[in-house]
């Protein structure tokens, strides 16, 4: 008998989201800090999305569709590829959590950048996979540095693009490189959490459909504005998407997330009108930014990124102390969601005061 945990989970450390307001009142005493530490959308559901969640209350006692083939159905149609090509999973997370059951393991080893997003390291872990964590150049993943740290047992690689944290994009060309270097030796993943915020249009899914190797991920966290329902997809060859569906929880999609998803499907106007703003806002931020002497990366995505390396810890809590939440990624940078104008002319300011305080302190 044991009661002890399979090691790999034991030496596994859990994901760590970005800091809440609440957390931020609880150890600052500041109340209503901005939140610009998790890529959210800062705007409320729309009106048609809250309508369809109404409605989905009212069949809270009944479990949902299996496998939300509703809301794959919308998806396949508005992609026009068939149905058995996309699955659903509560958020792109949690569709990567049941890639990694079906497809890592302890005698496979996966390739990520780095730095990237957290949850790479951590399926890595939680499977007990040999993991190569390539770093990043200038701040950008190159293609090629991954495809050198593809080894024979290599189950999957994966790229965020755009990045997460860096905001910086690859780009076709490259990706097309990393598609051709990948097959027939492992799995692709490309993770296309940000991909409505950026110029560029996506070739990805057309991509997926054309080579049994490739699975993109999406998400309704972010753009959608959904993040709190927790939902996502994957499209790609349907045989590997069987084996990822096939591992997940029972009904892991709710109802109000499926109706919430369509609903947003349905109204892809006004999205990409808020996209636009959150757009505009990111460049307006970056330049001011650049005005006042700051580093910022160019951005493909709803938040920017200054490489501080050796302040951004610091900088972050300051930050805090005056009511803005980023995240800062230590010895990296800092990264901060594109909020509101309201939320990103506090950020501005209190980094600008945060500066001024400092002044003769070089670190920047
Ligand atoms: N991929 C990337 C690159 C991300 O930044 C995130 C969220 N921070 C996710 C996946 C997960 O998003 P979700 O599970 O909400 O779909």
């Amino acid at each position: 008998m044991t009661t002890s945990p399979v090691a790999a989970v034991v030496a596994m450390r859990a994901y760590r989201a970005g800091r809440s307001p609440r957390i931020v009142q609880q150890e600052l005493g500041v109340a209503d800090a901005d939140r610009l530490a998790s890529n959210e959308s800062p705007y409320g559901p729309l009106p048609s999305v809250i309508e369809a969640l109404s409605k989905a209350t009212e069949s809270v006692n009944r479990y949902p569709g299996v496998r939300a083939v509703d809301l794959i159905s919308e998806i396949a149609r508005q992609h026009n590829i068939d149905v058995e090509n996309v699955i659903a999973g509560p958020g792109s997370a949690g569709v990567l959590w049941q890639l990694a059951t079906a497809y890592l393991g302890a005698d496979r080893h996966m390739v990520s950048p780095t730095p990237s997003f957290e949850g790479y390291p951590l399926i890595a872990q939680l499977t007990g996979t040999r993991l190569t964590q390539v770093s990043l150049r200038d701040h950008t993943v190159h293609v090629s540095d991954l495809l050198d740290a593809i080894a024979d047992d290599t189950a999957l690689a994966v790229i965020a693009e755009p990045n997460n944290p860096t905001g910086t994009a690859v780009g076709s060309d490259a990706l097309e490189d990393l598609i051709a270097g990948t097959r027939d030796r492992c799995l692709l993943v490309i993770d296309e959490a940000y991909v409505e915020f950026q110029a560029e249009t996506s070739r990805s899914i057309e991509r997926a459909m054309a080579e049994d190797h490739v699975v993109v991920l999406r998400t309704f966290s972010k753009a959608f504005g959904l993040a709190a329902l927790r939902v996502g997809y994957a499209v790609g060859n349907s045989d590997v998407l069987s084996y990822i569906d096939r591992v997940a929880a029972p009904f892991s999609v709710t109802a109000h997330a499926e109706a919430a998803a369509i609903a947003s499907l349905n109204h892809s106007v006004e999205l990409a009108k808020r996209v636009g703003n959150t757009v505009a806002e990111r460049e307006r931020v970056a330049d001011a930014l650049r005005r006042d002497g700051w580093e910022c990366l160019d951005s493909h995505t709803n938040f920017v990124f200054l490489p501080i390396s050796d302040s951004a810890t610091d900088i972050a809590a300051a930050l805090e102390r005056v009511g803005v939440i980023t995240r800062p990624i230590a010895g990296i940078g800092l990264r901060v969601t594109i909020g509101s104008p309201q939320e990103n002319d506090r950020f501005l300011a209190g980094l600008t005061a945060i500066a001024v305080a400092r002044a003769g302190l070089v670190f920047h």
